[in-house]
C-alpha cells in the first residue's frame, strides 16, 4: 500500500530550505544538469521534488535519493523557477535524521567527528609516507574545540537521534 502524506509539501516549505518546493513546474532543468543524474539513474532531483509535492513521505524520507546529491549547486543555479533544490535536499535530510533515518556510513561519520574530531581515522600506512615524503606529522584535532562548535549547532541532539537507532 502506499502511504501519501497530504501536507508534506506544506512540512517542507516551512523548513529552512524547503521555502520554494512548490515553485517547481517540473521542467528537468535540474536533473539534466546534475552530475550525479548524469551517472545514475538512482538519482534524480525532479522526480524527487515531484515525489514530495504528492507527499510520497515515506519514499522520499526513508529512499536513498536525498543521501546521493552530492551539494554542486548547478542545478540551483539554473532552475528558472529558482526553486533552491541544494537547500531543500538538505531539509528533506533534516527532517530524515531527526525520524533517525540517516544511512549507517553518515552515522559513522557523526560519531567519528564527535569522538575523534575526524570523519576518518588516518591509517598508520599514511602517517608512515608522509614521513618517507619529508612531510611533519599531522595536528591532532581539539576534539574540546570541536565538540564545542557542534554543541552550538545542536548537533548532540542530531547524536543523540542516531545513536538511538543502534
Ligand atoms: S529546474 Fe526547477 S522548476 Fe525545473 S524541475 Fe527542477 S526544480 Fe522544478
Ligand atoms: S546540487 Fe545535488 S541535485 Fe543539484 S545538481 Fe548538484 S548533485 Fe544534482
Amino acid at each position: 500500500m502506499i502511504r501519501v502524506s497530504a501536507d508534506f509539501a506544506k512540512e517542507v516549505k516551512k523548513r529552512l530550505g524547503g521555502e520554494t518546493i512548490t515553485n517547481c513546474y517540473q521542467c528537468g532543468t535540474c536533473t539534466s544538469s546534475c552530475p550525479v543524474a548524469r551517472v545514475t539513474n538512482r538519482f534524480n532531483p525532479r522526480k524527487l521534488i515531484v515525489q514530495s509535492l504528492r507527499g510520497k513521505r515515506d519514499d522520499v524520507l526513508t529512499g536513498e535519493m536525498i543521501w546521493l546529491c552530492c551539494s554542486c549547486f548547478n542545478c540551483q543555479e539554473r532552475c528558472p523557477q529558482r526553486v533552491e533544490i541544494a537547500d531543500l535536499i538538505y531539509a528533506l535530510r533534516n527532517i530524515a535524521i531527526s525520524e533517525g533515518n540517516v544511512p549507517n556510513i553518515y552515522s559513522e561519520f557523526v560519531s567519528a567527528l564527535y569522538s575523534e574530531g575526524k570523519l576518518v581515522k588516518v591509517a598508520g600506512f599514511t602517517e608512515k609516507q608522509r614521513e618517507n615524503f619529508g612531510l611533519p606529522p599531522l595536528k591532532k584535532p581539539d576534539v574540546e574545540a570541536i565538540r564545542a562548535i557542534l554543541a552550538e549547532t545542536s548537533f548532540g541532539e542530531v547524536l543523540k537521534v542516531l545513536e538511538g537507532k543502534e
